[in-house]
């Protein structure tokens, strides 16, 4: 037994990992923000086409919504308001009708039939419902009073011609689509969307499906990545997965980049001896382990491969998973023309009790239930039923707290960020 001195204890035992310069959580995603930019390129497509992609130009109204002066309901249109009191009106000559407009003009004092979204003719900017008039003898009879423009909507009230109907940097929506079509726009110029690869690393794991032996693990980072990934609007690509094999990785890493705009990576993004992820990225010169301020979480290893950037996420599936909606999903929006997107949190009660040290932000499993948060049994980065069990984070910011039940917590959902 060879005699070796257990390492002395340090000054600094207590504190954060001797020589290690934390980033906070906020520095760490100003420099992405500033360093990233869009790489996807650009094409056209049909409107009906284009949901979940990305806008790569502002869109303008080709016309106003709605373009002409129409009626919101079915009713008897005529001009003016009217006082209050019992009124009876002539009735014209005719109807108008959504698509079959009336072809003259109503005179003045009398009443034309008209039905939902038909443009107001010549001589009617007022409607009154159907269900408050009574039709008799060629005239309608109904009680006032009812103001000048009752029951019509405006030309362009909704979206004038020639406005910004939507932004460049917008990831279409349904109702994005709607607004389009109704502004005739036909095609959009929109983003190819961004492939981002995803590759497990480590000896210990195997494919759900395979015979695992004591000590080997399922690979549960890349399916729930690659799932994460299709869900936020890119394209995943499935790399696979390598063992702790230096070389191994390196050819992967060699494939991917030809095949992807970005590369996820879990697992082996430490420093430890079998951590190859940063070890080949430290040799290409090109890696920058950031030790962020975050639990869970740390370390990233960012790293360009043959120009590809490469997230060297943690192991840990909790980590994996917070590292890539915190840091991987807003980088990751900004290549792929959206802009830097800020998850939308609310400010709810918690239904929890927690002491946090300063020094590191921290993100909490956990879900709301009768407008309370509440939030997993179990802080354990290995947990992954708190994953499962939780339907978003909850943010505590980087400085110290006592958290009382009661107090407010800021809650993610998860579709927030786009999950
Ligand atoms: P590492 O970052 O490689 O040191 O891994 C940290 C922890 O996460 C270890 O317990 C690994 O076994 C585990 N781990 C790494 N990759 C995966 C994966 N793809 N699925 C599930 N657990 C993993
Ligand atoms: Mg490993």
């Amino acid at each position: 037994m060879p005699k070796i001195a257990p390492p002395p204890l340090k000054n600094d035992c207590f504190a954060l990992p001797p020589g290690v310069e934390w980033t906070p959580v906020d520095d760490a995603l100003a420099l992405l923000r500033d360093r990233l930019h869009p790489v996807a390129n650009v094409e056209t497509l049909p409107v009906g086409q284009a949901c979940g992609r990305v806008l790569a130009q502002d869109v303008i109204a080709q016309r106003s919504n709605p373009p002409l002066p129409n009626t919101a309901v079915d009713g008897y249109g005529f001009a003016g308001g009217r006082p209050e009191g019992p009124q009876i009106l002539p009735l014209a000559e005719g109807r108008a009708a959504a698509g079959v407009p009336f072809a003259g003009a109503v005179p003045e004092g009398q009443a034309l039939r008209v039905l939902t979204g038909a443009p107001l003719p010549e001589g009617v900017d007022t409607v009154i419902l159907e269900e408050d008039v009574t039709v008799q003898d060629g005239h309608i009879a109904f009680n006032g009073p009812l103001k000048a423009g009752a029951n019509t909507r405006k030309a362009g009230e909704d979206v004038q011609a020639d406005a910004l109907a939507l932004p460049a940097g917008r990831r279409l929506t349904p109702a994005d689509l709607a607004l389009l079509s109704a502004v005739g726009v036909a095609e959009v110029p929109v983003r190819s969307p961004l492939r981002v690869g995803v590759l497990s690393t480590g000896d210990e794991l195997r494919d759900p499906g395979q015979a695992a032996g004591p000590g080997q693990i399922y690979d549960a980072n890349r399916p729930m990545l690659l799932a994460m990934l299709q869900r936020m609007g890119f394209v995943p690509v499935d790399l696979g997965r390598v063992g702790d094999d230096r070389a191994a990785l390196r050819d992967r890493l060699d494939q991917a980049a030809q095949q992807t705009d970005a590369i996820l990576t879990s697992g082996g993004a430490s420093a430890g001896d079998e951590d190859h992820v940063s070890a080949l990225l430290r040799a290409t010169g090109a890696l920058q382990e950031w030790r962020i301020a975050l639990k869970p979480g740390r370390p990233l290893a960012l790293g360009l491969w043959q120009g590809t950037p490469v997230f060297g996420l943690p192991g840990n599936p909790v980590a994996a998973m917070v590292c890539t909606l915190i840091f991987a999903r807003p980088a990751l929006g900004l290549m792929a023309g959206e802009g830097w997107q800020q998850p939308q949190g609310y400010d709810l009660p918690a239904g929890f009790a927690k002491r946090k040290k300063p020094g590191r932000r921290e993100y909490l499993r956990a879900r709301v239930r009768d407008g309370r948060v509440e939030v997993f049994h179990s802080e354990g980065s290995g947990r992954i039923s708190g994953l499962s069990w939780a339907e978003g984070l909850v943010e505590l910011p980087d400085g110290p707290l006592d958290i009382q039940p009661g107090d407010p917590v800021r809650f993610i959902p998860y579709g927030s960020f786009g999950l």
